[in-house]
């Protein structure tokens, strides 16, 4: 008998994380497998950051904090958004998290009650729909299109609003499909969200910095919506601290309130000394950043560029994050003979990820995770020399398929 909630049977598990332990697996039984599932920086966590948290150890920062995060964490983080974005928040409108996903988690669940509209642009990250999910929520997802480079447009916006409509859900740059909204875009955008005063915009800015194409631009820069804003953000990816697991979330103060009551009843505050570290990296050197960003964006050029010579791969070259995101479906009916010698075909992008990770063991995720199945994610931030290995393999793999009429 399976005894868990219904919350929880119905709740689908994170295909990023089930894909990556996929991939652990097969690795630890020998294969030499390339992982380039989850989202996670393969740099190590900058040497001034770490020395913070060891001072923070000797320092006896062992008892809980305050439940939003200590202050001097949060003034940091308020003097970030005043000097990297030109936001103005007080140290009481940021709440602390457990990374990012805890603060979106904890933004949906204060917000969204039972029926209430979400907004979520196609393809769009794996939880969120979970989360909303887990707040009894209804996604109203956006189908964006190559054409549109995966963007949503305002009209599509303003079309799926309704009068149960409480939250936008807007990530740029974007996991999994690396658009990056430009100014002119947001602003359009942000007039629609003008004349819903009621609809909560959840900016989702955890690859601010894995940007190639200008200035981030956050959705609360437009004064009108402000108020409507929620910012998350965090260390995992500028700074390559994903296991540290601290993030935030900056916002009108009655959303940072109930974020407070919530985060105080099921996880007090997050880890002291992985704050202590967090506060190193917003108040340190920046350089770091911008060296991994340098690096991410050859990765880029050479996956691209690798991916762009594989048959059946429409590539665009993405704009942010570490996300390649190829339309494959001019792939599905192609078939291939397994291991045990029986026809099999490749019907969708999860099928596609499963032959890439038996065949190239590639290890990737099916775009139909992120809601767009004729697309299939893989993950740059590795080494060159692994990307190398990687691309050539699935170029390789690939070929082998076959078409019905041959
Ligand atoms: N949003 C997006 C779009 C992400 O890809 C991630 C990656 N995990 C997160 C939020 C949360 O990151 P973290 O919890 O590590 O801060
Ligand atoms: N955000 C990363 C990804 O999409 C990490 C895994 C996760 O949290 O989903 O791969």
């Amino acid at each position: 008998m399976n005894i868990a909630s219904d919350r929880i049977l119905k709740m689908k598990a994170s295909q990023t994380l089930r894909m990556t332990q996929r991939a652990a697996e097969l690795k630890s039984s020998g294969v030499d497998v390339v992982s380039l599932s989850v989202g996670e920086p393969d740099f190590f966590t900058p040497r001034h950051i770490k020395e913070a948290a060891q001072k923070a150890i000797a320092e006896n920062y062992s008892f809980y904090a305050p439940v939003a995060g200590y202050l001097s964490l949060r003034e940091a983080i308020a003097n970030k958004l005043e000097k990297e974005n030109d936001l103005q928040y007080s140290s009481s409108q940021i709440i602390v998290s457990t990374g990012g996903k805890q603060a979106i988690c904890n933004a949906i669940l204060s917000i969204i009650n039972s029926g209430d509209e979400v907004i979520i642009p196609a393809p769009a990250w794996v939880s969120y729909t979970e989360m909303v999910g887990l707040a009894e929520g209804v996604s109203v997802i956006i189908k964006t299109s190559k054409q549109s480079g995966y963007k949503v447009l305002p009209q599509q916006l303003e079309q799926a609003i309704t009068p149960k409509t409480r939250m936008f859900i807007l990530c740029s740059p974007s996991n999994p499909s690396g658009a990056v909204y430009s100014k002119s875009e947001m602003r359009e955008l942000a007039k629609v969200i003008a004349k819903h005063p009621d609809m909560m915009v959840l900016s989702d800015e955890i690859y601010e910095h894995i940007n190639y194409v200008g200035k981030h631009v956050s959705m609360a820069e437009f004064a009108a919506i402000k108020s409507q804003v929620i910012i998350v953000n965090g260390v995992s990816k500028a700074y390559a601290m994903t296991g540290w697991r601290i993030g935030f979330l900056a916002a009108e103060q009655w959303v940072v309130e109930a974020c407070k009551k919530l985060q105080g009843q099921y996880t007090t505050c997050a880890s002291t000394i992985a704050m202590k570290a967090a506060e190193a990296a917003y108040t340190g050197s920046q350089d770091c950043v911008k060296e991994m960003l340098e690096q991410f964006r050859r990765r880029r050029d050479l996956v691209t560029e690798m991916a762009q010579e594989i048959r059946g791969f429409e590539v665009e070259k993405p704009d942010g994050a570490f996300y390649l995101f190829p339309k494959i479906d001019s792939l599905f009916g192609a078939e291939y003979i397994d291991k045990n010698g029986e026809k099999q075909i490749i019907g969708d992008s999860e099928a596609l990820a499963e032959y890439i990770l038996e065949e190239a063991h590639v290890a990737s995720v099916a775009g139909s995770a992120f809601l767009m199945p004729e697309c299939i994610r893989f993950s740059y931030a590795t080494s060159e020399e692994n990307l190398k290995k990687a691309f050539s393999r699935i170029k390789i793999a690939v070929e082998k398929l076959r078409y019905g009429n041959y």
